[in-house]
């Protein structure tokens, strides 16, 4: 790739992640490639230098994910972590939530898991109803929480909730950091078809105490007075496109890594004179699933760069259609791989037929593919609304 879209420095860690990932491969320990990422300085090479980050951004974070997933070894708490709750403090938490939390996400040490997505509002977050409320300088926060990524291995959980605007009665969204052994954050492990150490869980929160400065960036004055009326919707955002452009490195990553085990097995499997692999029947579809992923990895660098230069506004779009263009070309790299192993893309031993799940995952979260159609419908074609 010309030093025009990937530095040198950035090609740099591509190879050093790669050799990291290939040294732990398919079947690693995730925490002791957590670990050793986190000591190498990969797990927080977006976050500020002066808390112990790289200094880089979310181009750089995508990188380590891309990689560490083309080699069979995606840390799918990259994507929440450092990506969304790393940038969300980063920005806009409080100097002692910095001090607190930003070295610890760096370096791996602690991890911090995030949670919007609630049963009765789905797709459809302006209807959450986890709520926080007033007494005396804490706050009591319930509500609930459906498929939120590894909360038992994360120290907190960064939970999207409202509070009750003093002023015009209305809830607005803010972020609570909700440490995991809090009394009355309870979580169930849901029951996934998927093969990852990371597991998903529903969270009940009943009357939970938290302390004042549980509320990112402070009291509600900070919240909603100097950081204006929507600071919490401001607040969300900001870690919302980290979060796509980190979900198309995840599906990206996965797509290489089916794609290089398929071709591996097109150049040697032989059933007529020729590997099956010269044959135009395997060999174009794969060739296809290369090129879709390239196109993807394209629009992902190209959302995070704008989204590192500070453009918020022009990287929801390019976020949005990463996202999109990486899940439906790891889904399709996935598909075009388990069919080219025959009756082995379905055995253990070869380990592409879980893949047909996991590809699923970015087609659905964080956000689905038809509610980025209709945002690309609405917001980028002005075209009317359904709903
Ligand atoms: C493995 C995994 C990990 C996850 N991790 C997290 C996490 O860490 N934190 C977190 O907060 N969430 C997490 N999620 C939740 C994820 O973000 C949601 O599943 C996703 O936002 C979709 O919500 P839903 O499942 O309620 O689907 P629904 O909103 O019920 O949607 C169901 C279907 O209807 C379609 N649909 C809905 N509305 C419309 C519309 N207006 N127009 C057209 N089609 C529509 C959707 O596209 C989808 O196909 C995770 C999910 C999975 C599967």
């Amino acid at each position: 790739m010309p030093t025009l879209i990937e530095s040198d420095e950035r090609k740099s860690l591509r190879a050093a992640v790669a050799a990291l990932g290939t040294r732990h491969g398919r079947n690693h320990d995730r925490e002791a490639l957590w670990s050793e990422a986190g000591k190498l300085g990969y797990l927080g090479v977006n976050l500020p230098e002066e808390y112990g980050g790289g200094g880089g951004g979310i181009a750089d974070l995508s990188i380590v994910l891309e990689e560490l997933g083309a080699a069979g070894c995606p840390l799918l708490m990259l994507v929440v972590s450092p990506a969304i709750c790393g940038t969300v403090i980063a920005r806009f938490g409080t100097e002692r939530q910095k001090r607190d939390w930003l070295p610890g996400i760096a370096d791996g040490t602690r991890t911090m898991a995030f949670g919007i997505t609630e049963p009765d509002a789905g797709s459809n977050s302006h209807r959450i109803t986890t709520t926080a409320r007033r007494d005396g300088t804490d706050w009591l926060l319930t509500g609930r929480k459906v498929f939120i990524s590894g909360v038992d291995l994360a120290d907190a959980t960064l939970v999207v909730g409202r509070t009750e605007d003093s002023r015009t009665g209305r809830l607005k969204p803010c972020l609570f950091i909700v440490p995991r052994d809090t009394p009355g954050f309870e979580r169930r492990q849901i029951d996934m078809e998927l093969q990852a150490t990371e597991k998903q869980f529903e969270l009940t929160f009943d009357d939970v105490r938290l302390p004042a400065e549980a509320l990112v960036g402070g009291g509600p004055s900070h919240a909603f007075g100097s950081g204006g009326e929507d600071a919490g919707l401001l607040q969300l955002f900001a870690g919302l496109n980290p979060e796509r452009v980190m979900t198309a490195a995840f599906a990206i990553g996965m797509g290489r890594y089916a794609v290089g085990r398929a071709v591996e097995y097109a150049r040697d499997r032989t059933v007529w004179k020729a590997p099956i692999g010269a044959h135009q029947a395997i060999a174009h579809p794969l060739a296809q699933a290369h090129i879709d992923l390239e196109l993807a990895r394209l629009m992902m660098q190209k959302a995070a760069h704008l989204y590192d230069a500070g453009d918020d506004i022009g990287a929801g779009e390019a976020a949005n259609m990463a996202k999109y263009a990486a899940g439906e070309a790891c889904v399709r790299a996935v598909d075009t791989s388990v069919h080219t192993l025959g009756g082995n893309g379905l055995t253990r031993e070869f380990g592409l037929a879980s893949l047909i799940t996991a590809s699923r995952v970015a087609r659905i979260a964080p956000v689905s593919r038809e509610m980025i159609l209709n945002y690309v419908s609405h917001q980028t074609l002005g075209l009317p609304k359904s709903y």
